[in-house]
């Protein structure tokens, strides 16, 4: 069966070749012998994960009408576009959008090909994605930014890219979340480890290329997987003294890190401690989904207004951390532990989730004709052009603005706010990227 092939498609010196090159690696060009064809096309066999595929450069496609060679370049691009499964139209972020670009932007769109829009020459990570944001414009969907020298996001286009291959066999894949439990030493960690897993469905796996002592454990429940991350970290602190600072917060940070979605375990009879606001911090600033889990539900005296009270302590402390669910358990006697999972689905599915650009501006809109933006006292406007999600897991929405200056922290809030109400994306941080026009 051929190989299916992929078209590289874009103006000249956006980087076609380097990323060819980068997809090949050094295999050899099959050199495809077609009659009636003055250029030969050059066909590199690439692969990605378990798929095989070929890349053909097209050359550079030039709309330029004053371009001698353009009808047969624009032919090759042609053919080859005709026999691919899927293309990637590359362009250069360091340039931003073009009217060349423009022009191949409106002929790709109108062919049947699937097309994968790669943002070229992205070095870092945060440059990256506000340049890539600006291709948006273009109407072929979600720019990806990558650098083709360096290899920086090719992945996640490779990733999304054999998507539309055809099959070559089947290879079910198992999507995973992976979950930290985290706190401070006796808030009931390990017990709630035990009840989550119930000790007999528990299967516990080491991490490939980590010390032998990272462990994890994987449960499963309704056809899902939970991974939680260093579990031999939870159980092993027995007996030792950690000094009065913290007890292995390191280890705590590391599992934040590798998680998808943070179990942040707070002792109701301790309340939440200045430890407590440390790792909340962390949580934070690595932009995970959390669930804060309040433990030891059975040994408070409770009436009907206790769990209001020890709610709005709780909030009170934690008020930068509302977007995460609370829930009140004990691991001693089970009571709702089986709903953490639940609360665990819905943050891993909020933490990735993609809101598109026509909701987002909706929403700006709404919120600017409520509370306009700011002006500086030297009387200058703050004003939205428009925003986009640029990513997920947080998801991060870029606003591109007049000049980042003049939008106070207040106003930052309000337009967060917003689009909390309007989003929701309970469960997890979000975060908003201020852009001006450089
Ligand atoms: P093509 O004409 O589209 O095939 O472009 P090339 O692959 O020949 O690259 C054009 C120029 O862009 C060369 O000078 C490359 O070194 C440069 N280039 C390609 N990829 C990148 C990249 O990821 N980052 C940067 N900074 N430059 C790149
Ligand atoms: P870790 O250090 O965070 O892993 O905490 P452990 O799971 O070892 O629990 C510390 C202590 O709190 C132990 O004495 C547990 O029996 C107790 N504990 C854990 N969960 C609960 C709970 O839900 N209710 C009560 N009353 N005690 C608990």
């Amino acid at each position: 069966m051929p190989l299916p092939i992929v078209a590289i498609i874009g103006r000249p010196n956006v980087g076609k070749s380097t990323l060819v090159n980068r997809l090949a690696g050094d295999q050899q060009a099959i050199v495809h012998d077609e009659p009636g064809i003055t250029r030969d096309r050059t066909y590199r066999p690439a692969f990605w994960r378990d798929r095989e595929f070929q890349v053909v450069d097209t050359g550079g496609i030039v709309f330029d009408e004053d371009t001698e060679f353009l009808p047969l370049i624009r032919e090759q691009a042609m053919l080859a576009l005709a026999e691919a499964s899927a293309a990637i139209f590359v362009v250069d972020g360091q340039s931003g959008p073009t009217t060349g670009d423009r022009e191949i932007a409106d002929w790709l769109r109108q062919q049947s090909v699937p097309v994968l829009l790669a943002v070229n020459k992205c070095e870092s990570v945060e440059q990256g994605l506000v340049q890539a944001a600006e291709f948006w414009e273009l109407g072929l969907g979600e720019p990806y930014p990558i650098s083709a020298i360096h290899g920086n996001g090719t992945g996640e286009l490779l990733d999304d890219l054999i998507a539309y291959l055809p099959p070559t066999r089947e290879l079910p894949e198992v999507p995973e979340i992976k979950v930290a439990i985290i706190g401070r030493p006796n808030v009931g960690k390990s017990s709630l480890l035990n009840a989550l897993t119930g000790e007999k469905r528990a299967i516990v796996s080491p991490i490939s290329g980590t010390t032998r002592d990272a462990i994890d454990t994987v449960v499963e429940r309704n056809g899902k997987t939970y991974r939680l991350i260093d579990t031999a970290g939870i159980r092993r602190k027995k007996n030792v003294d950690y000094g009065a600072e913290f007890f292995g917060i390191n280890r705590a940070f590391k599992a934040i890190r590798r998680s998808d979605v943070v179990l942040f375990v707070i002792d109701v009879l301790d309340g939440v401690t200045d430890q407590d606001l440390k790792l909340a911090g962390r949580i934070i600033d690595d932009g995970k989904a959390a669930v804060i889990v309040v433990n030891k539900w059975d040994a408070v005296e409770k009436d009907s207004y206790t769990i209001y009270d020890y709610q709005k302590l709780i909030q009170d402390r934690l008020y930068f951390m509302d977007w995460a669910e609370k829930i009140f358990v004990s691991a001693m006697t089970g009571q709702r532990v089986n709903k953490i999972l639940d609360l665990i689905d819905t943050a891993a599915e909020e933490h990735s989730r993609r809101v598109s650009t026509a909701v987002i501006n909706e929403v700006l809109q709404e919120a600017v004709s409520w509370h306009s933006p700011p002006a500086t006292r030297q009387g200058k406007q703050g004003r939205i052009y428009y925003g986009t999600q640029v990513s997920t897991k947080p998801p991060t929405i870029a606003l591109f603005v007049n000049d980042p200056d003049r939008f106070n922290d207040n106003y930052h809030r309000y337009i967060e706010g917003q689009f909390r109400q309007q989003l929701g994306f309970t469960g997890t941080p979000i975060r908003l990227l201020w852009r001006g026009k450089k």
